[in-house]
């Protein structure tokens, strides 16, 4: 077996866990220890600093500079006390990770000492060196700089030594160049919006806050074997491999030394999540060996998101130390299940009602279905938008393969919920005389069970179902960061909500009593979101066609997904709930796309490297091996059983060859559709001609590859299989 995969097996073979204790701490001990939570801020800030902070996390107002200076000053000083020597501004920029900038808190002082230095302009703004991140030519037109800012809504952290600021990223006009800037803006817009619509059932509520909780799918595979597959480090997956024999079809989970390692890799995981405010559960299993997944408990969105960002740049250190690797890539291995991050969403008041909970009150269950019926309404009209922000190359392979939801949007609501809405659909347009009233309170709206039936008895094939107190996004990709579809969901459903308030008012201003404005509004919004709704099998073949009938989009590929975000509709959208304007969304379309060509450019040329320079070499080798075998044979025997026991052999040469030289032509043709794509000129075109003219090409020099995979002599194969990338 050649040496560097030989080494790896041994390597990961012999692999030790690494057994993690951290001692007899309690978790309240430790839970958020290096978080600057409320707690810490009243032991380190001065009270009117704390207020000020308080008030700018709840209600958006603004911190004067010198509170800013007291904010500073406190943070530094908890900071300091846990042992941090730097600082920076954390922010999300549209690579996808997280990106820091280090300084130190000290400063030298001309008497030759140093002093620690926190200043409350350090805390608020920072012009990172931000020319490497991606601004879609935001940037070249306007302001060659760009810069973060503070975002008091998100708690500061400490990781190793250095105190964690979250920030948001903007061009130095203004425009949003992060993920983090336009999710604040859409989580403001339906905190408004839906607190004006809760208006009409309570009074009270004077906020709204969107929830998310997330749930993280990854793999984990050893660093010796992933240091051997050249293909899992430059682009996160396999570009090849032949389907192991065993596979997940057995549906058992493999107990071997993966998953005692794991465990403890988890449990140091976990460790490292509470002290950083996380509240992560673990979950052990998942369909695919080596995959496991991780949930927290949910949170305001926001702080959800970040919590999300964080993590997986803490599992990456963590697995660093048990020698594992965290593949977070939609779809690491061909065959096998990928990964997802649901997105369980939800909005909740200040008064502590969850508006997607149904209630012990026929008044409290009107709240909810005008709740309900609007994400539904929402979903309808916008479903090109959610489909948008769950876009990447990665996530395709995994939308509509039959292990997540299809690429076609759908609402999955169980069958009580059905019926309710049935009921209510078919009441009579204008005000319901009070017997009528009576009767729907109780007996439609009432009857709606705290617990719905259906919770227990999800639909697992729908991209967006609700399940009893949430609604869950499904197809959301495992790498993705999760502001991008929380902006969109929060955005429609805050654009959705003020079309509802405007109707109801309409028919208030009409005259129309409000219990009748709100049935009359709601059951025109069930009629005009029907064909969104749907309880059958997401995966099947009748689906599509169905879908088609009922003229839901069906869109396979990012670069035309993506298209919807430039279209006037979601530009509209985007402006008139204050998310982006139309500059913004321009530039983040373009980034996308580039990321989107880039990811197949980078795909395809390690495709072409390995498959000419590792598989087509090995291939050679072991024909050579076998011709020489002829050979032999043809010297020893007479040419009638030469005939007879050669056959075989010559065939297999025959084949060897012929796959050789489709994966020489193949490779060459790849090669001259890069050239060809690469000339065009904007980046739109080329994610196109990416998807349609390169792309195409990965399954068939793949498919060459993976059956020399199973013809050649397993001592020569340079490549660990999948077997010993999953199993061992
Ligand atoms: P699963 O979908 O795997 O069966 P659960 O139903 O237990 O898992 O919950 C999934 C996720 O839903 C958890 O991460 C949980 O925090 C989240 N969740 C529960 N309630 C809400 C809510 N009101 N808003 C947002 N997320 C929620
Ligand atoms: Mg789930």
């Amino acid at each position: 077996m050649p040496a560097i995969r030989f080494n790896a097996l041994q390597e990961a073979r012999n692999r030790q866990p690494i057994e993690y204790d951290p001692g007899l701490k309690r978790i309240t001990e430790i839970f958020g220890e290096y978080v600057f939570n409320m707690y810490s801020m009243k032991e380190y800030m001065t009270p009117e600093a704390y207020k000020s902070v308080i008030n700018a996390m709840q209600k958006g107002a603004k911190i004067d500079r010198e509170i800013a200076n007291q904010v500073a000053s406190g943070m530094k000083s908890w900071a300091i006390s846990k042992g941090a020597t730097h600082y920076t501004h954390w922010f999300q920029p549209l690579t996808g990770s997280t990106a820091e900038k280090h300084d130190s808190f000290f400063e030298p002082t001309e008497d030759g000492q140093a002093i620690e230095k926190f200043t409350g302009n350090l805390l608020v703004q920072q012009e990172p060196d931000a020319s490497s991140f991606p601004s879609g030519g935001i940037r070249n037109t306007f302001e060659a700089r760009g810069y973060t800012a503070w975002d008091p809504t998100s708690p500061a952290f400490i990781i190793g030594r250095t105190l964690c600021i979250p920030t948001v990223f903007v061009s130095y006009t203004g425009e949003a160049l992060d993920y983090k800037t336009p999710l604040l803006r859409a989580l403001q817009a339906v905190d408004s919006a839906a607190t004006e619509v809760c208006q009409y059932f309570d009074k009270n509520v004077k906020k709204v806050t969107a929830t998310l909780g997330w749930e993280q799918e990854y793999f984990l595979i050893d660093t010796a074997m992933y240091s051997a597959r050249p293909d899992v480090m430059m682009t996160g997956r396999t570009l090849l491999g032949h389907a192991p024999a065993k596979g997940q079809q057995l549906e058992d989970h493999y107990f071997g030394s993966i998953p005692e390692r794991a465990r403890f890799f988890m449990r140091e995981l976990e460790y490292e999540c509470y002290r950083l405010g996380i509240p992560v559960k673990t979950r052990h299993n998942e369909v695919a060996p080596s995959q496991f997944e991780l949930a927290p408990v949910y949170e305001e969105a926001n702080i959800s998101v970040d919590h999300n960002s964080l993590i997986m740049d803490v599992m990456e250190k963590v697995a660093r130390r048990h020698h594992f690797k965290v593949l977070m890539h939609e779809k690491p291995f061909a065959g096998v299940n990928g990964s997802g991050k649901h997105n369980n969403w939800s909005l909740a008041t200040d008064t502590g009602v969850n508006l997607l909970s149904p209630s012990k009150t026929p008044k409290g269950n009107l709240q909810f279905l005008t709740f309900f019926i609007n994400a539904i309404k929402a979903v309808h009209d916008y479903s090109d938008l959610l489909r948008a922000s769950i876009a990447s190359a990665h996530n395709d392979h995994r939308l509509g393969a039959n292990e997540a939801p299809p690429a076609i949007i759908s609402v999955f609501i169980g069958s009580q919920l059905t019926n309710t809405l049935n009921e209510l659909e078919k009441l009579e347009k204008g005000a319901l005389s009070p017997e009528k009233k009576t009767d729907i309170k109780l007996n439609v709206v009432g009857k709606i069970p705290e617990i719905l039936l259906d919770n227990t008895d999800r639909n697992r094939t729908s991209p967006f179902a609700f399940t009893g107190n949430k609604f869950e996004f499904r197809a959301v990709g495992s790498s993705a960061n999760c502001a991008q579809p929380m902006t969109a969901l929060n955005v429609i459903m805050s654009s959705q909500l003020r079309q509802f308030k405007a109707d109801v008012d309409q028919l208030i201003e009409g005259g129309m009593k409000k219990d009748d404005a709100i049935f009359n509004t709601l059951r025109d919004y069930i009629k005009e979101s029907r064909s969104i709704l749907f309880e059958g099998d997401g995966y099947s073949d009748s689906w599509v066609e169905e879908a088609e009938k009922r003229g839901l989009s069906n869109v396979k590929d990012t670069p035309r997904a993506l298209d919807f975000y430039v279209s006037s509709k979601a530009v509209d959208l985007f402006e008139s709930n204050g998310v982006m304007n139309k500059v913004e969304v321009e530039a983040r379309y373009e980034i996308m796309m580039e990321e989107y060509r880039k990811k197949i450019q980078i795909e395809s040329r390690v495709l072409g490297d390995i498959a000419g320079n590792h598989v087509v070499p090995t291939a050679v080798r072991y024909q050579n091996t076998l011709i020489e075998n002829v050979r032999g044979l043809k010297e020893m025997l007479d040419d009638e059983t030469f005939e007879e026991v050669a056959k075989e052999q010559l065939e297999m040469i025959k084949e060897i060859s012929k796959r050789i030289s489709v994966i020489i032509s193949e490779k060459e043709a790849m090669i001259e559709a890069r050239k060809k794509s690469n000339k065009l000129a904007n980046p739109r075109d080329q994610a196109v001609a990416y998807c349609d003219e390169v792309k195409p090409f990965f399954d068939k020099i793949r498919y060459q590859c993976d059956k020399l995979e199973m013809l050649i002599d397993d001592e020569l194969w340079p490549l660990p299989k999948y077997r010993e990338l999953l199993f061992s």
